[in-house]
This record gives C-alpha cells, structure tokens and sequence, in this order.
C-alpha cells in the first residue's frame, strides 16, 4: 500500500479543550469523547488526507450504504498512560491488520498501517491528557468505517468514511456475570461474517441477549449454529474454561472472533507455565466437569474489561454454579492481572507487545 507516504496529516484544534467538564471518577462507558476525532474519506479508489478536527456531528444524505446496507466495521482498542506520563498502545497493529480482514470480508478498501497507526499516535498525541494514569484507567479508542456513497442501490459502497473518536474509560471490578448457554439463536454461522468488527453481527445479538437478562442472566454463550454444542464465545467476547488445571479455548474460525486479548492471554499462560488447550469444547463435556467437581473457571476475555469472570450457567433451564475460588488460585485473576500490568507498564513487557506515542 505505497499511498503511504503521500498521506498528510492535517489538524485542526479545539478553540477551548473540554476536559475541565469530565467527571473522571465517574466515567459510564463509551458515553464521554475526548477533543478531537480523525476522519479520512475513500474517493474515486484512493485515500485522501488524515484529518484530525474538533470530535462533533457530522451530516451525510439519507441514502447512503451504511443506512441501508450497512457496510461497517470497527475495531476497539485502548491507550495507557504509565508512571513517567508515556501514552501506550497495546499490540495496535494486530488491530490494524484485524480491521482489514472485516474490510475485506465486507468489500471495503483496506487501508494503509500508516493512515490507521501513525493516524491514531497524531491523535493521541493530541488528546494526552485525555488518557490518565493508574490501575483500570484508560482511554478506550473506536476506529470505523462506513460506506458513504449516497443512493439505495443495493451494492457497495464507491466511497468510504474512516474514522475514530476516544472515549475516556474506567474498569471497575463489576463482579462475576450468569450467562446462558445458547440453544436457538446464533452469533455467526460457517461461510458467514463472524470473524469479523461488522456492525451488523452485534445488532444481531442485541435480542437474545434481551432476552437471556430477561431470565436474569447477562450474556449468551454463543454455540455453533449448526448443532449449539460446541462452545464458541462469550458476549461480544472470546471465552475460556478451565477444567481441572487446563485451560481451554477454542480455535479462532470463520463463526470465531481472532481476538488480541485471547492471544496475549495464551501467550501469557504459556509463560506462566499454564497448560492450555486449544480445542474445540462441547456443552456435554463441560455438565461432566461439573458433575465431577472438576469445572473451576469460566471467563471472557476482551479488551474493554480485559477478563470477565463468570459465576455459572445456564443450560436446558436449569444453572449450573462454580466453585467460589480464592483469587490467589485463579487462573482469571493471575491472568488479568499480569496482561493489565504490562499495558499500564507495571509489569515487564517481555513480548514487546506496548508502543509509545511519541511526544510531539
Ligand atoms: C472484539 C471482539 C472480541 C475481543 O477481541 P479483542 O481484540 O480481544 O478486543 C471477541 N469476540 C468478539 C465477537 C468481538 O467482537
């Protein structure tokens, strides 16, 4: 993608930053935007210019693609401020490159490492002191793009709108969550789009997920459309098992999520000496653990709460607790706690996962 190189970056500034009106102690996920926002537009088979502006609304015609057909995706991802006041990305090309495989998949142009990471560290240059400091703090980033050509004529989209915009974050412990194993509905489907950020496959899970917290549980476990044994994800989240003292995933597919937190989580565990098993994972197989004693953990793992544990489950309308685990026991806990302490630079980075954002 050699239009590298000829990319500008131009910036415009907010007249009068609003920081001063955040309440950062009391922050409600992905509501608060930071200063400034990127914005570049696919024209006639090139990029344009990388603009940096003022983050606000902005106006298209009621026809165009992502209205009615939807062509878009995303991509989440945080920046991290340590001790020294450094602003840290996490492993920021993996999401790069995963936002071409959804733009491919959804017959969107890609877009060049340039443009998207060196876009992005320009932007957070810019809103630094949007990113704070300390354990859970964050500042959570949300890369687009949508097809912008108006008209309703069912067929993608000839121009394009790449975007991202900042929201301050902070994770707090929310406690273990009840999910429901799904028996009906589906996540994704083989041949399908669910190993992609589009748009539409989180739509999609919006209703049963209503009605799963309608029997007082708060997330689907997604099964394979196919046969709802086999056990996929987690929410919008990939999901682990820990039987006995093995750690079990399954493999990233067509119907799965390739998430960088998975990866970093199997990496992490490997060097901790964790004896993980990348396989596929049945219902069946995880009621026998149960049954046995043996099933210890369950937990999702995504980069807005970095590793969410969960407390049972239901299946076949009936819930199936587990075991209360001291934290000192946890395969969660040592988890979470070793990948947050290498993105808030607490911990030795032995993986050479962190990148800084250069002062400029
Ligand atoms: C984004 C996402 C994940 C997690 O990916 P990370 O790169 O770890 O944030 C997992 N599953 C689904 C369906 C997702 O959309």
């Amino acid at each position: 993608m050699s239009l590298a190189e000829n990319t500008n970056i131009s910036i415009e500034k907010i007249a009068k930053s609003r920081i001063d009106s955040i309440d950062f102690e009391n922050l409600k996920f992905g509501t608060t935007f930071s200063d400034h926002m990127l914005v570049c537009h696919y024209k006639d088979g090139q990029w344009g210019d990388v603009q940096i502006k003022p983050y606000g609304p902005m106006s298209f015609e009621p026809s165009i693609n992502v209205f009615h057909y939807g062509q878009a995706i995303f991509e989440g991802m945080k920046a991290y401020k340590d001790s020294n006041d450094d602003v840290w990305l996490f492993r920021p090309r993996e999401n790069w490159k995963r936002f071409n495989k959804s733009a491919e998949r959804m017959e969107m142009p890609q877009i060049d490492e340039t443009r998207f990471v060196d876009g992005l560290k320009t932007l957070l240059n810019l809103d630094r002191e949007w990113v704070k400091p300390g354990q859970g703090n964050a500042l959570y980033l949300r890369p687009f793009m949508i097809g912008t050509h108006p008209g309703v004529v069912a067929g993608p989209s000839s121009e394009f709108m790449f975007c991202i915009i900042c929201s301050p974050a902070r994770t707090y412990y929310s406690g273990k969550v009840k999910v429901q194993i799904a028996e009906h509905y589906s996540r994704a489907a083989n041949g399908g789009v669910g190993y992609t950020k589009c748009s539409g496959n989180y739509a999609g899970q919006f209703y049963p997920t209503k009605l799963a917290q309608q029997k007082g549980y708060q997330q689907v476990i997604w099964t394979d459309d196919a046969t709802h044994t086999k056990l996929e994800e987690a929410g919008t989240m990939n999901v682990f098992f820990r039987i006995g003292d093995t750690l079990i995933t399954a493999p990233t597919s067509e119907r799965i999520l390739d998430g960088v937190t998975r990866k970093s989580l199997l990496d992490i565990a490997k060097s901790k000496g964790i004896d993980i098993d990348v396989r596929t994972i049945v219902v069946q197989e995880l009621l026998d653990a149960h049954a046995k004693g043996e099933l210890k953990e369950i937990f999702g793992a995504g980069t807005a709460v970095t590793i969410g544990q969960i407390e049972g489950f239901a299946y076949q309308e009936k819930f199936y607790s587990l075991p209360e685990i001291a934290d000192e026991n946890s395969f969660a806990v040592q988890l979470k706690n070793s990948l947050q302490g290498i993105q808030q630079k607490t911990v030795e980075d032995i993986f050479g996962w962190t990148e800084k954002v250069e002062k400029k």
